[in-house]
């Protein structure tokens, strides 16, 4: 039976637009099942108190060499590349600078201890020096970057990102989430809300099967979460075992926002941050009215974002709430409102922030990436070698698995029925 499409996208988030874009500009007959009725997975930009609040990636990393950035200008969105507000502390805070400049060198103290460990366990908790009172932030700032405690990120895997990042840090007002999910070129065919159940490989190529019936076609390329296809949501031939256990290496760390509308007038300074508790692991960076718009945004990470994850909404602003009176003063608490938490970790179709490898398991990005079979192919932020974690590394592993998609459609093209399971 003739396939009504060349190749197949599994899920319409970074990777998967990414990959749509390079198979259009090849011409191909694309078809994208998306399981939620958005495009965009994990970069996702809301209207909320009538900004565009991004619920996921927000920063483009590494914005020097970020594709997303040409995208942008491409398509008319500004790019802002000004400092981050990370960089500016809110000026009214009454600060211990003492105490935040041996935090920090306890940081940095820490990633340098990391290459030593790389060569030996290769758990990054084993780089925390014993009875050291900043362990604490160390673990929460460990949370942030994976979203883990430090006990389960891989010293090898942690450095392979660091190093190979450019430290410039660039945003897009109208959101992250904005543009990924205008980037889909209009060739592509598009199913919201069709999870992909069950891939089959075929004489052909391809079967996926959804709840409204099977579509087939040459190839299919992968672009889940590491939690989804790790999972059992989708039933893929047996053969894939060592695909779903390099997935299973690579678990999504825990890392969420909450936003809070600040209500009335109160003495917050725009595009600033502040920090909790240095002595908390569970502390939330914030981001003062970003924009000037009158919004804080709390970045939680690690133990903080298990907050959320385990006691809810709730408990999550309370928690926050309680850090931004602790910095700012009781007076805050009755200007500031809940707007919004995320729930990256419980949605069934993500299941969490981003990918950390295990101690000793950092090379289950290159085994994640590989072909099966030269017809089922692998994207998605867990497979970039050192851009893991972060939307453009998604795009940019879609751009490689469409090249191998199509590099094995004209081979096979070209052997014609020598190919043995054309054949079969
Ligand atoms: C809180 C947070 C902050 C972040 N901050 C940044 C940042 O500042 N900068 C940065 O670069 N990155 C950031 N990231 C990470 C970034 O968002 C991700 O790395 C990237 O968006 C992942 O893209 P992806 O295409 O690999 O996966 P996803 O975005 O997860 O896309 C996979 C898609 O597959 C769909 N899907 C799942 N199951 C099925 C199925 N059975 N059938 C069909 N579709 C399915 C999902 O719904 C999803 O849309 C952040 C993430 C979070 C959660």
């Amino acid at each position: 039976m003739a396939s009504e499409f060349d190749i197949i996208i599994v899920g319409g988030g970074a990777a998967g637009i990414g990959a749509a874009r390079q198979l259009a500009a090849d011409g191909k007959a694309v078809l994208l099942l998306e399981a939620s009725s958005r495009l965009g997975g994990r970069a996702y930009t809301q209207d909320l108190g009538g900004h565009p609040l991004d619920l996921g990636c927000e920063w483009l990393h590494s914005g020097d060499r970020n594709a997303w950035v040409g995208i942008a200008e491409a398509s008319g969105f500004p790019v802002d590349r000004s400092d981050p507000p990370w960089t500016k502390a809110h000026p009214s805070i009454a600060r211990d600078e003492d105490a935040e400049e041996a935090a920090r060198k306890a940081f940095g103290d820490w990633e340098e201890r990391l290459a030593q460990v790389a060569q030996g366990s290769d758990r990054a908790s084993d780089a925390l020096e014993a009875g050291v009172k900043w362990n604490a932030y160390v673990r929460a700032i460990a949370g942030f970057m994976s979203g883990m405690a430090p006990e389960q990120i891989s010293a090898t895997d942690y450095l392979a990102y660091d190093d190979a990042s450019t430290g410039k840090n660039w945003n897009l007002p109208l959101g992250y989430g904005t543009l990924v999910a205008a980037s889909l070129p209009s060739s592509t065919a598009l199913r919201l809300a069709t999870p992909a159940e069950r891939i089959e490989l075929t004489a052909e190529g391809v079967a996926v099967t959804t709840r409204v019936g099977t579509v087939r076609a040459g190839a299919a390329i992968l672009t889940v979460s590491t939690a989804v296809l790790a999972g059992d949501a989708i039933r893929l031939p047996a053969g894939v075992d060592p695909w779903r256990e390099a997935a299973a290496a690579l678990p999504l760390g825990r890392n969420e926002k909450i936003f809070l509308e600040i209500a009335r007038d109160a003495a917050f300074a725009p595009d600033s941050h502040a920090y909790g508790d240095l002595r908390d692991p569970r502390a939330a960076a914030y981001s003062i009215r970003p924009n000037g718009w009158p919004v804080i945004e709390a970045f939680l990470g690690g133990e903080g974002a298990r907050i959320l994850e385990e006691d809810g909404p709730a408990a999550g602003f309370a928690h926050v709430a309680a850090e931004l009176v602790a910095l700012f003063g009781s007076d805050v608490a009755s200007a500031i409102r809940p707007l919004a938490a995320t729930s990256w970790s419980r949605m069934a179709s993500i299941g969490g922030a981003y990918s950390c490898a295990l101690p000793g398991r950092a090379d289950a990005r290159a085994r994640l990436a590989r072909p099966f079979e030269d017809r089922l192919f692998f994207a998605g932020e867990a497979t970039h070698p050192f851009d893991f974690m972060t939307a453009h590394g998604a795009h940019d592993s879609g751009l490689r698995a469409a090249d191998e998609a199509l590099a094995a459609l004209r081979d096979r093209h070209r052997l014609g029925r020598r190919d043995p399971l054309a054949a079969a």
